[in-house]
């Protein structure tokens, strides 16, 4: 077998919306794209870009010529020079929102975009895939029908040398509300149990400290030990898109979520980006943050002060103790100001270095994706990807495409990308990276 074989055809990290191709987004918008209602495209680009779209020229234009299909391309293809901005992502990834509840409410059709998926990552040459998606909670009925429509097809698509699995994504903010009808809909279904494996946090983690995800995850720990047969794991985004906070704030979110029970970190940029390269990305970059999580960090610094010590990061315990007096006496949501030194940059590669070692103890893998990386993530070139520093560690590792529609890349050129950069061959990489199938979800459910 080829080396980077396993790691090609094992997809553990991709957004349904974000499988679909230029070519794919024409075909089925062909005939219809003139009944569609673009509004939510239309109105976020604008507001994203700056530039008003014209999305039925568009598509008429490229359903008619080469160019015409590469300016259509411009405005669905996620590019490094879009920014890292997950709001001109989000707008450009509109466009499909539009197309999609077109096909849904107006034609009832949707398993057919939901096929057309399955059918190219087949034809890709992936054997197994673990795809998720997020509907909003404004109507249960809808969030259901949804889920369900998606799992059904994913069961259906399932056979012989190809196999996938659904990760239902819930709404950061309501956590408990959505997890609540995802028992209803396996209840409802008990079919689709097999197929539902997991459950995903994404969308924007600015401003949702994974801290207030406690309730859930102490909720769904019970009932995971309850029906073992149906237990179902979570993959969490974090320290992806970080401005809002300190280094050490995003470093820490990214432990709190595993301690919490994630299993699979989608990105953990906080923790191989490094810090100098951070906080070089934008003017004063890093800091400021909210005083609760100043407050929350100063907490977690006592209670782990010990392992972090142990890495070679100074805790100053009284210090800390009379700040935390301080800041009681502010409001949580005003900001506090630090500014990085050398040596704080250097503490925080050690606190990098403490929560990698931590994940590794806790089995915990990182979801990396080159691309989105790149193009979302904010990291400015190549050879400052933090794939190299989790590859140079222990951590368990596995490569995503996320969007590999919207980033026009699909899952192998994403490893052949990570072979062609790392320090590494292909042998000792793959040996590296291992079987990424040994962190997919539900194969440890008892029978
Ligand atoms: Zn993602």
């Amino acid at each position: 077998m080829k080396a980077l074989h396993p790691q090609q055809t094992c997809e553990l990290h991709v957004h349904v919306g974000g499988c679909l191709y230029t070519e794919d987004l024409l075909e089925l918008g062909r005939g219809i794209y003139a009944e569609v209602d673009w509004s939510l495209f239309v109105n976020s680009y604008e507001k994203a870009f700056g530039v008003r779209p014209d999305p039925e020229r568009l598509f008429r234009e490229g359903l008619r010529s080469e160019r015409g299909r590469e300016r259509f391309r411009e405005h669905w293809v996620y590019h490094q020079e879009d920014g890292g901005d997950f709001g001109r992502f989000q707008a450009k990834f509109d466009l499909l929102i539009c197309l999609y509840r077109y096909w849904a409410q107006n034609l009832h059709r949707e398993e057919e975009v939901l096929w057309r998926i399955a059918e190219r990552h087949r034809c890709e040459g992936l054997d197994y895939v673990e795809y998720r998606a997020m509907f909003g909670l404004d109507d249960p009925e809808r969030f259901l029908h949804f889920h369900r429509t998606n799992a059904r097809v994913f069961e259906q698509v399932s056979r012989e040398g190809f196999s996938a699995r659904y990760l239902i994504s819930l709404p950061r903010g309501a956590a408990l509300q959505g997890y609540a009808l995802v028992q209803r809909l396996l209840a409802e279904n008990p079919e689709l149990v097999p197929t539902v494996v997991g459950l995903d946090f994404c969308f924007f983690e600015e401003g949702h400290p994974p801290d207030k995800l406690r309730p859930f995850f102490a909720r769904l720990a019970a009932d995971n030990q309850r029906h073992p047969k149906q237990a179902l794991e979570v993959a969490y985004h974090v320290g992806e898109v970080f401005f809002d906070k300190s280094l050490e704030s995003a470093v820490r979110w990214c432990h709190q979520a595993a301690l919490l029970g994630a299993k699979r970190l989608g990105h953990a940029i906080a923790l191989g980006l490094d810090p100098e390269v951070a906080v070089a990305r934008r003017p004063k970059a890093h800091e400021e943050e909210p005083v609760s999580e100043r407050l929350a960090q100063i907490n977690y610094d006592l209670e782990h002060r010990k392992e972090l010590e142990a890495f070679g990061v100074e805790v100053d315990r009284r210090g800390l103790e009379r700040e935390r007096v301080a800041l009681q006496g502010q409001g949580t949501g005003e900001r506090v100001s630090l500014p990085y030194s050398p040596e704080r940059l250097e503490e925080v590669r050690r606190r990098q270095d403490y929560v990698l070692d931590q994940l590794t103890r806790l089995e915990v893998c990182i979801e990396s994706c080159p691309t989105s990386n790149m193009r979302i993530g904010g990291v400015p070139t190549p050879a400052q990807h933090p794939l190299w520093r989790f590859l140079r560690s222990e951590v368990g590792l596995a490569i995503g495409a996320d969007d590999p529609g919207v980033f026009d890349q699909p899952l192998a050129a994403e490893v052949e990308w990570v072979a062609a950069h790392a320090d590494m061959g292909r042998r000792e990489l793959a040996r590296r990276l291992g079987d990424p199938r040994r962190f997919s979800f539900g194969w440890q459910r008892p029978f």
